[in-house]
């Protein structure tokens, strides 16, 4: 165990499974399964099955068969290939397209490059807690719809999508339904021979696998296709070019096996600490929990205090390790817009503070976690008293 700072920051990555690390090492170096899965010799052939067995161990995770499964980078390549693939696919169908203001900007992105691109971009709005209204996506959908993408768990806040009826509305209307489900593949039950789900992106490290290998599945249902958006060999149906990584791979198969047989003590985990983390600093004066307080994803605690500017905040939690406004926008300093889009202020989302739990995490990293927490707001407040 790393004793240098407590890790409470589950939702931008996970520390890998050892005995994920086990399956990665078994296929680097000259004794392993190194070779190139295309390759036809008898080492590339070991590969292969490599490739293969994996591929069936996150079809049975998702509930599908291997064959729609395609390998990628991760869920940012899968958002890009599913969306830009599927809006260049059905381009002369048609060119509307929905998603949502709270999306990763994986997602996000790409639609803005489709508008720029010239298609048209409907974005639906939340309510203050981030879910989606049914009928405001059915009231965006139109005759040249092609595509609608929400994402199944929201990153920064926990919020959770209905993806089967929005699934459900999408088949009734014929417009193909994409989820970012990277927050959720390998926590929450997904059962895509059951679920109206067209296409769905996961990446391996939110679960326990190594960063930089992901997943894209592809429905077998007409019209649900998508172009490549990059070219070189034919590998993954010539749908996604480059050699692939076969210790990756193994290390994402053996992280959807353990998700699969461990998926219910992992819920109860996080729920145990999540409830914990609450129940330790709900009593903070001025507190807001931005997301859903109920019925969201229990992984993942996302709190504010609107007096309280969040970089100074972050700096007083050391060595605890969470999340602020947003991962993805720490650097920039831009308060996040996933929380601005749920209605919060510039200064509430500021001293935003995501913490997010895992395998990994004990009811110990909670409870110092909730005295870093409570002396930095107390820290906080001494330096620059509002009042
Ligand atoms: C982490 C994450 C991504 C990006 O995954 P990468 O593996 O970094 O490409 C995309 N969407 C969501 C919701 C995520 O949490």
């Amino acid at each position: 165990m790393n004793r240098d700072f407590v890790y409470l920051d589950y939702a931008a990555t996970t520390p890998a499974d050892p005995r994920v690390i086990d399956a990665m090492q078994s296929c680097m170096g000259a004794g392993g399964t190194f070779a190139n899965p295309a390759s036809v010799h008898i080492a590339g052939r070991k590969s292969a099955a490599i490739v293969a067995d994996a591929r069936q161990k996150v079809a049975t995770l998702l509930g599908t068969e291997p064959g729609r499964l395609i390998w990628t980078s991760g869920a940012t390549e899968s958002n890009n290939l599913a969306i830009r693939g599927a809006a260049m696919a059905r381009a002369n169908r048609g060119k509307h397209l929905i998603s949502m203001p709270t999306e990763h900007k994986a997602v996000a992105d790409t639609f803005r490059a489709l508008a720029r691109e010239g298609f048209d971009v409907t974005w639906v709005r939340p309510d203050e807690y981030g879910v989606l209204d049914i009928d405001e996506l059915a009231a965006a959908i139109r005759e040249d719809t092609q595509l609608v993408s929400v994402m199944h768990v929201n990153n920064e806040t926990g919020a959770i999508q209905d993806i089967r009826a929005i699934g459900d509305l999408c088949r009734a209307r014929d417009v193909l339904f994409h989820t970012d489900a990277a927050q959720s593949a390998g926590k929450l039950e997904l059962d895509l021979n059951d679920l109206p789900v067209d296409l769905l992106s996961l990446t391996g490290h939110k679960f326990y696998g190594p960063q930089g290998v992901g997943v894209l599945y592809i429905a077998d249902r007409p019209h649900c296709n998508v172009l490549p958006i990059m070219f070189g060999g034919g590998q993954e149906k010539r749908i996604r070019p480059g050699t692939l990584p076969a210790h990756l791979i193994a290390g994402l198969g053996t992280a959807a096996t353990l998700a699969f047989a461990e998926h219910d003590q992992d819920l109860r985990h996080v729920s145990a600490l999540g409830n914990r983390m609450w129940a330790g600093i709900a009593d903070i004066e001025g507190l807001q929990r931005n997301g859903p307080a109920e019925g969201g994803y229990p992984g993942i605690l996302n709190v504010g205090i609107a007096d309280i500017e969040g970089e100074s905040l972050m700096l007083a939690m050391e060595p605890v390790c969470v999340a602020s406004g947003s991962a993805c926008n720490s650097t920039s300093g831009e308060p996040s817009y996933v929380l601005r889009a749920l209605g919060r202020s510039d200064m509430e989302a500021q001293s935003a503070v995501r913490f997010s739990f895992g395998r990994m995490a004990s009811e110990g990293d909670i409870d110092i976690a909730i005295e870093r927490y409570r002396f930095a707001v107390d820290h906080c407040r001494s330096i620059s008293p509002v009042s």
